[in-house]
Formats: C-alpha cells, sequence, structure tokens
C-alpha cells in the first residue's frame, strides 16, 4: 500500500529549492566540477562546436594563445565580454564619436559584446549594421518628444516582481536583467545590464513571482524574457521550468532569446537536454541581420530544432540596418532555411535616445510589400507596434481592399492588379 493511500491524502514532492547563483555566471555543478578539476571547460562540451574560417582568423589575432577549447566554451565567452573603451579599442578603430559616448556613458545599457560576435563585425567602419547595434554613438544621448524609459509602460502593468500582466491569459516573466550582449535599441534599456537593478535575479524575487503564477490560473501561457533567459545556468533555468511546468494551468512556455546568433556556443547539448524536458516549449529569437547567420549560430539552430522546439524570428527593422527589403528578404530565407519561422517584424520602440534607429512605419509595411506575394508565405512575417503606453501589439498590414462595386469586393494582388470577389451582402470596402 503506497504511503499516500496510508496517511489518506496525497503527498506533494518536496520542493527543490533554488540553486544557488554561481559567482561565474550561469555553471551547472557537474560543470562548475568538472572544470575545477582540469582547469578549464571539458573538451567533451566544447570541441564539437564549429567555428568559421573569419572567426578563426580573429580569434587568432585578438585572443593569440586562447585554444578552440577555450573559444568555444559559452563561460569563457561569457566572461571574456567586451565592456569597455580599452578593450573595443583594442580591436576596433573607434570613430571619436564612438569613443566619446563610450566614455561618457553612465547607467544601465553598458557596452558588452561576446567576442564571438564581435568576429562579425566590421573593425573599421562604424556604419556596418552589427556594430552599429552594439556600439553606442551620441546619437544615444538626443531625447526627442514621444521617447521614454519604458515606452510599453511595463512597469505599470507589473503584477508581481518581473511579472508584466497585460494581456488576460498570458504573462511576460523578466527573469534576469543580464545579456550575453547589450543592444543599443532595446526596449528595457532601462532595466538590463545594470548590476543589482530592477530585474537582477534573486531567489526571493523569482519565488515571488512564481507565486503569482500559482495564484493566477488564468495564465495559459508565459514567456519567460528578461535580459536573455538563456544567459542563466542550466541548473537554475531547469528548476525554474520545472516549477512553472508543475503548474497545471500553464498550458505553454516560450522563451524569448537572442543568444543564439550572439553566443551561439550556449547551446549546449546539456542546455538542450533540460530544456527538452519542458515540451511545449517555444522560442522566440530576436535575429536582426543576414551576417548573424554563421556555421555556429547555424549549429546552435539546429540543435534546437533537433530538440522540437519550434522557433519563431522577432526582428527590430532599424534605420540604415535593415530597413530594406534588400536585407530582410534574404533574412528571412535565411530564417526558413535553418527552421526558424518568420514572427514577428517590429517598429522599433521609441526609448530614449532611439531616434537615430527608427525607421517610418511605412517602411515596414513597404518591407510586407515587397514579401507578400514575391516570396513564401511562411517568410512573411506580421508587422507590429507595440503600441506606447501599454495598448500592446497592433498589427499592421498593407490595405488590398480597393472598393466595392454591387455585390463584388475589389481586392488588390500582389502584383498591383485588382480582382473581384463575389462577396454578396458584404459592405467592406463600400465608400472607398
Ligand atoms: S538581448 Fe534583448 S534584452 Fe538583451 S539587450 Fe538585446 S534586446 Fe535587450
Amino acid at each position: 500500500m503506497s504511503l499516500q493511500l496510508l496517511r489518506g491524502r496525497e503527498l506533494k514532492p518536496p520542493l527543490r529549492r533554488i540553486p544557488e547563483p554561481d559567482s561565474r555566471p550561469s555553471l551547472s555543478r557537474q560543470e562548475a566540477k568538472q572544470i575545477s578539476r582540469i582547469g578549464r571547460a571539458p573538451r567533451k562540451i566544447a570541441l564539437r562546436f564549429p567555428v568559421n574560417p573569419d572567426t578563426k582568423v580573429f580569434y587568432r589575432r585578438f585572443y593569440p594563445g586562447t585554444s578552440v577549447t577555450e573559444w568555444n566554451d559559452w563561460h569563457w565567452q561569457f566572461q571574456n565580454r567586451i565592456r569597455g573603451l580599452d578593450e573595443l579599442s583594442r580591436i576596433f578603430r573607434l570613430s571619436e564619436d564612438e569613443r566619446l559616448a563610450v566614455a561618457e556613458h553612465a547607467g544601465p545599457l553598458p557596452v558588452g559584446i561576446t567576442p564571438y560576435y564581435a568576429s562579425l563585425m566590421s573593425r573599421d567602419d562604424p556604419g556596418e549594421p552589427l556594430r552599429r547595434t552594439h556600439i553606442m554613438t551620441r546619437a544615444e544621448g538626443i531625447r526627442v518628444p514621444g521617447e521614454s524609459d519604458d515606452p510599453l509602460a511595463e512597469d505599470h502593468d507589473t503584477a508581481a516582481p518581473g511579472i508584466v500582466h497585460r494581456y488576460p491569459d498570458r504573462v511576460l516573466f523578466l527573469t534576469t536583467g543580464t545579456c550575453a550582449t547589450y543592444c543599443r535599441y532595446c526596449t528595457r534599456a532601462r532595466a538590463v545590464g545594470n548590476p543589482g537593478g530592477e530585474y537582477q535575479f534573486s531567489p526571493k524575487q523569482w519565488e515571488k513571482a512564481l507565486a503569482y503564477l500559482e495564484a493566477h490560473t488564468e495564465v495559459r501561457d508565459v514567456l519567460l524574457s528578461g535580459g536573455d533567459p538563456l544567459s542563466i545556468g542550466d541548473e537554475r533555468l531547469d528548476w525554474l521550468l520545472e516549477r512553472l511546468r508543475a503548474m497545471k494551468h500553464i498550458e505553454f512556455l516560450r522563451i524569448g532569446s537572442k543568444i543564439p546568433m550572439v553566443l551561439p556556443q550556449r547551446i549546449t547539448k546539456a542546455l538542450v537536454k533540460v530544456l527538452k524536458k519542458y515540451h511545449p516549449l517555444f522560442m522566440s529569437l530576436h535575429i536582426t541581420h543576414p551576417r548573424e547567420f554563421t556555421d555556429e549560430s547555424r549549429e546552435a539552430l539546429a540543435r534546437l530544432a533537433d530538440a522540437g522546439i519550434p522557433l519563431g524570428s522577432q526582428t527590430v527593422v532599424m534605420k540604415g540596418i535593415n530597413d530594406d527589403i534588400a536585407v530582410i528578404k534574404p533574412l528571412m530565407h535565411l530564417m526558413l532555411r535553418n527552421r526558424v519561422k518568420p514572427y514577428y517584424l517590429y517598429q522599433t520602440d521609441p526609448i530614449r535616445g532611439s531616434s537615430h534607429f527608427r525607421a517610418n512605419v511605412e517602411k515596414g509595411l513597404e518591407i510586407i510589400e515587397g514579401l507578400r506575394g514575391h516570396t513564401t508565405g511562411y517568410a512573411t512575417p506580421i508587422f507590429a507596434v507595440d503600441a506606447p503606453g501599454g495598448g500592446g501589439k497592433i498589427q499592421l498590414a498593407p490595405d488590398n481592399v480597393v472598393g466595392r462595386d454591387g455585390d463584388d469586393l475589389l481586392l488588390r494582388n500582389f502584383e498591383g492588379g485588382v480582382y473581384r470577389y463575389p462577396d454578396p451582402g458584404g459592405t467592406l470596402g463600400a465608400g472607398k
């Protein structure tokens, strides 16, 4: 007879404690043991990751003496992020504008670039897209009307520490304030990369957030974001996902991450093993530019897709970086080839100091026009503006309704031809 029956009630398994945070970010206990034994990352974890030829040249030049094993160890990449002026100047020929911006910077959203991601950037051209999105310029100091530190009013909709509850059946769970790299246009610029900042991991915060979710049984969908949830170590991530999965009302988990593109070495087999336990688990990947697709990021995406994790993309349209169909179309194709469904194309949020990134809304519509009908339907994402003030995502699409002629609705196709659709009794298009 089971213990449960003997006592006449069901026994719950003891709750696992939140694994202690590591001074080194995010090592699992087993990894830490192995590393302390041999003094560096285990070869079997590290060696299997590819290194693309350009990156190999870069790391030999700027990180001489670094072994492939170290380079491929995500902890090494994380710890050796490029954080300050000296390190930037060692690698990049900085413009005066970049140099002054970095020297004068104070507050959250510091510079932080993994050596791997730096290897994809131009060392000489400040206008190169990946460099522009990660090395600050003094344009960040310009504030124009309509900008704010928290344009989406997330703080207003914060129901518990780290929990933004805006939509009825789903929540955003800000799990950490840490990212592998810091994007200069980040919506949460106010909070990320600020040690001790608002969303920095603390067991107490997570416990309060989990208590809120346990009490709110209407929540069926949790999007883990931050910061980047994949910057959390395997053990703690496992713990968090297990707690969420144990709540019967939570049907669906999502992780928002940029790590597969900026620190692909993080997608270890051990991490994938953890993630696989918690299906249905989807991932929204922050992807900006075709230059982010390398042997390394393809390997990371393949590992996630092979684990049965549906992958979708989020791309922010930015002026002079990717606001061009000639950039976006190949980008969408690269995603599909790597099993990522182009999901959202976003207008840049009006955070403070973002005017140099913001393209006009018609640019986004123009891009959608350039995709629809001109390429695979799967390659066409949803274009949306996240409404300032907490209005949520508002989808925008080119208007293909031309008008109405009696019972016929007049529609425009992708080539501009007008076609009739019999629609007796309808009113759509009348008066156009
Ligand atoms: S990875 Fe995401 S959360 Fe981190 S800085 Fe970039 S946009 Fe912000």
